[in-house]
């Protein structure tokens, strides 16, 4: 129920297309279909996927297959759950067979990574796994502490950076070497997120896997991209700037208790082919759901 609460926005959006269902007939199918492309794109699906919407059910009105407004709505919805999947092998996490498994968590400041780093491990935890996280933003000074509470939260370890010299590729290194040496289950390492002119951040990125990937064979294991579910139409570019940067297994979108746009989540999907592995659903640590593109699709478009 709580689930998807957030996407009151989208779906005052997509009200309108049922009621161009309910008076829908054949005639003028044309301009119903240009209606409904008006409203995709308002509510933030990007004109990529929602031409290719419109298309798929275009076409299927001519074949003759969709006579109601309401097949129309059904083949709407199922149109957007195969977008949200087809090109997905799994929504689940990778675990590794040998400990540890590394997770990366990626994104930029503000958009929920700490707070999903010690969600996760809350998750962990409850399999009674023992978990370590990784300091690895060092260019925000309050960073580390704040993780430290999050780790002293979900009885979790965790390695910081030398107060010295802060640098975020030595901290993974030694929780990378703490993780095998120690048994750890999982290591969940936070990187910076700061978008600033002077400083490269997929550079940054890039560095922090490279040294990961190293240290341990197949490591890292996953790297989560966490992205705010109230960003809109951004979320695009974002999604694909840090995929080319770094390579990214999966989407953690936050915040979707908010004020969240959720057309953008189907357009990232669908044209980066990355699965959207958990989504926020607000800030205590019982507050992370893996994804249900059913259930999203529910939500958006009951
Ligand atoms: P970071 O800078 O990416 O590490 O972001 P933080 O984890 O510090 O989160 C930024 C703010 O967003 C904090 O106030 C969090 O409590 C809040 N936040 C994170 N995830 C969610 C979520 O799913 N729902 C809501 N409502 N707030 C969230």
């Amino acid at each position: 129920e709580r689930l998807f609460s957030g996407f009151s926005k989208t779906r005052e959006n997509l009200a309108v297309v049922d009621e161009l269902l309910t008076y829908w007939n054949l005639a003028d199918s044309e301009q119903v279909l240009e209606e409904l492309e008006e409203a995709l794109l308002v509510s933030d699906f990007g004109p990529k996927t929602a031409v290719k919407i419109v298309e798929k059910l275009q076409k299927e009105i001519l074949e003759g297959k969709l006579k109601t407004g309401s097949e129309i709505k059904t083949a709407l919805k199922s149109t957007i759950v195969s977008l949200l999947t087809e090109k997905i092998e799994s929504t689940k996490l990778h675990i590794s067979t040998s400990r540890p498994t590394i997770i990366m968590i990626i994104g930029v400041n503000g958009g929920g990574k700490t707070t999903t780093l010690g969600k996760l491990a809350h998750r962990f935890k409850k399999d009674d796994m023992k978990i370590l996280m990784a300091a690895g933003d060092t260019f925000r000074a309050a960073a580390s502490e704040q993780l430290e509470i999050w780790a002293q939260r979900t009885g979790s370890d965790i390695v910081v950076s030398e107060k010295v010299k802060p640098r975020p590729v030595p901290v993974l290194l030694e929780a990378v070497r703490k993780g095998v040496e120690e048994n750890y289950d999982i290591v969940l390492c936070d990187t910076s997120g700061r978008l600033h002119t002077n400083y490269n951040l997929m550079e940054e990125l890039r560095a922090c896997k490279r040294a990961v990937s190293k240290a341990l064979d197949n490591a890292p294991h996953e790297v989560l991209l966490v992205l705010d579910g109230t960003t809109g139409l951004n979320m695009l570019p974002q999604a694909r700037q840090f995929n080319e940067a770094v390579g990214v297994t999966g989407f953690v979108l936050t915040k979707l208790d908010g004020t969240a746009r959720g057309g953008c989540v189907v357009s990232v999907v669908d044209e980066l082919g990355i699965p959207v592995k958990f989504v926020g659903v607000g800030e205590g640590l019982e507050d992370l759901q893996p994804f249900d593109a059913e259930a999203f699709v529910e939500a958006v478009f009951p």
